[in-house]
């Protein structure tokens, strides 16, 4: 990568050592990337305000050692998301399973399309965006019961369940689908 600047979606941000966070990052470019940034700690830093999970900026990256985050320019907060409580909790699941489902650093073109098109439009679907990453829940049956209506996806064991089987895993594993 070395140096690009690519549109983004904040997915999450986690401090580390005193001053300095991990943001990740869904970009249009490069797939999902984790970024240092540096001072972003502090109260008054530049970024602070732009590294809101669920914001779309224009972010400049470096690669050296590690990528790094040096600058970043919003560009939507998804208002239409964030003022109506089932959209909005809808668009978190979606920045949570892509956080954690999808691999470094692998361009995912058609992921980004439904993303953030459903997020302008207030539309955002986690059926519909699981199906990209190849799990189609309308053709599946609960994977531990068999029960044809599955309405629980676990994060952690990629796999479809039907909501009472669904009660068995553990909260933050369980995104429910409909
Ligand atoms: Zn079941």
């Amino acid at each position: 990568m070395r140096e690009s600047v690519t549109q983004a979606v904040i997915l999450s941000l986690v401090p580390v050592k005193e001053k300095d966070m991990n943001v990740s990052l869904f970009t249009k470019e490069h797939g999902r990337v984790n970024a240092r940034v540096i001072g972003g700690k502090k109260p008054l830093s530049k970024f602070a305000p732009h590294l809101d999970p669920l914001t779309l900026v224009i972010a400049r990256l470096v690669e050296k050692n590690t990528i790094t985050l040096t600058d970043v320019l919003e560009e939507n907060r998804f208002k239409i998301l964030r003022e109506e409580s089932k959209r909005f909790s809808e668009a978190i699941k979606i920045i949570a399973l892509i956080d954690v489902l999808l691999p470094l650093e692998v361009p995912e073109g058609p992921l980004w399309n439904e993303v953030v098109h459903s997020f302008e439009k207030g539309e955002p679907r986690v059926a519909n965006i699981l199906k990209i990453l190849g799990y189609d829940s309308e053709r599946m049956i609960c994977g531990i019961c068999k029960n044809p209506n599955v309405g629980v996806f676990s994060r952690d064991h990629h796999l479809f369940v039907c909501e009472s089987c669904g009660g068995k895993f553990s909260f933050r594993d369980v995104v429910y689908i409909t």
